[in-house]
C-alpha cells in the first residue's frame, strides 16, 4: 500500500468510517496532505489508531461540582476546582468546572445539574467517583504538595529546555539540550528523558508539566498545526505526552507561553492585557488578558506575523515570498532573516542581524538605513496591534528584542499610525530573557494552591 492513502483506505487503517474521519479533520484532530495536483492525501505513518482511540478518551467529559459557603472562600474554591481537574484529568477525560459559593443562591443550576446527573446516572452514562477512586492508581503530582512546585518545558526548534518553578518566582532546577531532528518519537523521548532525570535530581515525582510548543495547538488532542518544527505537524502532542509521562499535561503555543510569563511576574506586570512579540527566526505574538492566555477558536490568536506590512510603500509590494503561500507578510520583513534579506537587496551586503546592528552602531550610513526601515515597518504592524487591541504593555522577545534602540525609536513612530491622540502603550524588553518560553509553560499550571489536609491524599492509592 503507499504510504500517502485515499480517504477510504485512511478510515479503513483506523477502524472507523469515511464519516468519522471526516468529522474528525473537521475538529481539526488530524490533517490531510496535499499532492502536487492539490489531492487530499492521508499519511498512514502519522495515523496510529491508538492515538485516534486516546483523543476518543480525552473528549469523556466530567461533571464535576465545587461548592463553598461564602465569598472569602474563594481560595478554597480554586483549591478544590485544581483537584478535581487533575483527578478527571487522570481517568482520562476532559473536566468543565462549576463552583459557585452559596449554594441556595444558585438554587437553580445546582438543582439542574443534579437532575442532570442523576439522569446520566440511570443511563449509565456517568461513574460514580467512589467508584473512580477505586480505580485511581496515580498520585495527585506534587503540585498539589506544600512545596508548589512546577516544571515547564519549552520545545523549540533548536532547543529542548526543561525548569522547575518554586512558588512564583523561584527557579529550582534547569536543564538544556538540542531538539533532536529527523523524527517526532526522538522528540518526545527527549522530553520524557528530561522530565524524568529532573524529577530523579530533586527527589520529587510526578510534577505537573506544562508544554511550551511552536505552532497552534487544536484541542481535544493538543494536535499541532502550522509549526516549523514540521515533525510536529498533525501529531497529538498533549494526548502523548500524557501517555507517556502518565500524568495530565498542559500545553500551549510558545508565543502565549511567552506573553503569559511576562504578563505574570515580568515585564508587563500589573497590566491587564498584555501582548507578546517574537522577533527571531519567525514572527509570533501571544495574547494574554487578565492573566489568562487568550487561544482563539482557532488557536491561532496573536498571529499576527502572517498579516501583510500595513501601509506599504509601492518599493515593499508585492513584498518577499512567505512559506506560507502569501507575499509580504510582515514576518517577511521583521524576523531576523527578513532584515538580513532587506539589508542585502539595498546594500548588496550578506550581512547578520547583529553585525548590521554593529555596523550602525559604528556609524556605517547602509546598516543605519536598514534599522530605520526595520524600525518604521514594526512600527506600523505594531499600530495594527494597538488599533486592534490596544494592550498596556507589548513585550519583544526573540533575537532581535535585544536591539535597544528600538524601544526608544519604535514609540515615536508609532504614534502617526495609531488611531488616538495620546499613546500610553509602553513598549517593552521582556524581563526573563530567553526564559520566558519556559517559565510561561511551567506557569500554564495556575497559582499553586496547597490543599487542605482532609483532601491531601485525594486519588492516592491505599
Ligand atoms: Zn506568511
Amino acid at each position: 500500500m503507499e504510504r500517502f492513502a485515499r480517504i477510504g483506505e485512511a478510515a479503513k487503517a483506523l477502524g472507523v468510517s469515511i464519516t468519522t474521519l471526516r468529522r474528525w479533520e473537521t475538529e481539526g484532530r488530524l490533517c490531510a496532505e496535499h499532492t502536487a495536483g492539490g489531492r487530499r492525501r492521508y499519511d498512514l505513518a502519522k495515523l496510529r489508531p491508538e492515538w485516534f482511540h486516546a483523543a476518543d478518551r480525552a473528549i469523556r467529559r466530567a461533571i464535576a461540582c465545587a461548592c463553598v459557603s461564602s465569598h472569602d472562600q474563594k481560595d478554597d474554591l480554586e483549591r478544590q476546582k485544581q483537584l478535581l481537574e487533575l483527578y478527571c484529568a487522570r481517568q482520562g477525560g476532559t473536566f468543565e468546572g462549576c463552583g459557585g459559593n452559596r449554594p441556595r443562591r444558585i438554587g437553580k443550576s445546582a438543582s439542574n445539574l443534579s437532575r442532570q446527573v442523576s439522569l446520566s446516572l440511570k443511563e449509565g452514562n456517568v461513574a460514580r467517583l467512589e467508584d473512580c477512586r477505586e480505580r485511581c492508581k496515580i498520585p495527585v503530582p506534587v503540585m498539589a504538595s506544600a512545596r508548589q512546585i512546577r516544571l515547564g518545558v519549552d520545545l523549540g526548534g533548536t532547543k529542548i529546555e526543561v525548569l522547575v518553578l518554586e512558588g512564583e518566582e523561584r527557579e529550582i532546577a534547569r536543564r538544556r539540550i538540542p531538539t533532536p531532528t529527523g523524527s517526532y518519537e526522538a522528540i518526545l523521548d527527549a522530553v520524557r528523558r528530561l522530565v524524568t532525570e529532573v524529577e530523579e535530581e530533586l527527589g520529587l515525582a510526578p510534577l505537573p508539566v506544562g508544554v511550551a510548543s511552536p505552532g497552534a495547538l487544536m484541542e481535544p488532542t493538543g494536535l499541532v498545526k502550522n509549526s516549523n518544527t514540521v515533525v510536529l505537524c498533525g501529531r497529538p502532542l498533549r494526548t502523548d505526552l500524557e501517555q507517556l509521562l502518565a500524568r495530565p499535561v498542559r500545553i500551549a503555543n510558545d508565543a502565549n507561553c511567552f506573553a503569559l510569563s511576562e504578563a505574570a511576574d515580568g515585564a508587563g506586570k500589573g497590566d491587564s492585557v498584555v501582548f507578546g512579540v517574537i522577533l527571531g527566526t519567525g514572527v509570533g505574538g501571544g495574547l494574554v488578558i487578565e492573566g489568562k492566555i487568550v487561544p482563539g477558536i482557532n488557536g491561532i490568536a496573536g498571529e499576527w506575523g502572517h498579516n501583510s506590512l500595513p501601509w506599504p510603500s509601492p518599493g515593499e509590494l508585492p513584498g518577499p515570498e512567505c512559506y506560507c503561500g502569501k507575499r509580504g507578510c510582515i514576518e517577511t520583513f521583521l524576523s531576523g532573516p527578513g532584515l538580513a534579506l532587506d539589508h542585502a537587496r539595498a546594500s548588496g551586503e550578506r550581512w547578520r542581524p547583529e553585525e548590521i546592528v554593529r555596523g550602525a552602531e559604528n556609524g556605517d550610513p547602509a546598516c543605519e538605513a536598514t534599522l530605520r526601515r526595520y524600525e518604521d515597518r514594526l512600527a506600523r504592524g505594531l499600530a495594527h496591534v494597538v488599533n486592534l487591541i490596544d494592550p498596556g504593555t507589548i513585550v519583544l522577545g526573540g533575537g532581535l528584542s535585544k536591539i535597544a534602540r528600538l524601544y526608544r525609536r519604535v514609540p515615536h513612530l508609532w504614534n502617526q499610525w495609531i488611531f488616538s491622540d495620546r499613546v500610553a502603550t509602553k513598549l517593552v524588553a521582556p524581563r526573563h530573557g530567553d526564559s520566558s518560553g519556559v517559565r510561561g509553560a511551567a506557569r500554564l499550571w495556575e497559582t499553586p494552591i496547597s490543599p487542605p489536609p482532609s483532601l491531601r491524599n485525594f486519588g492516592k492509592s491505599e
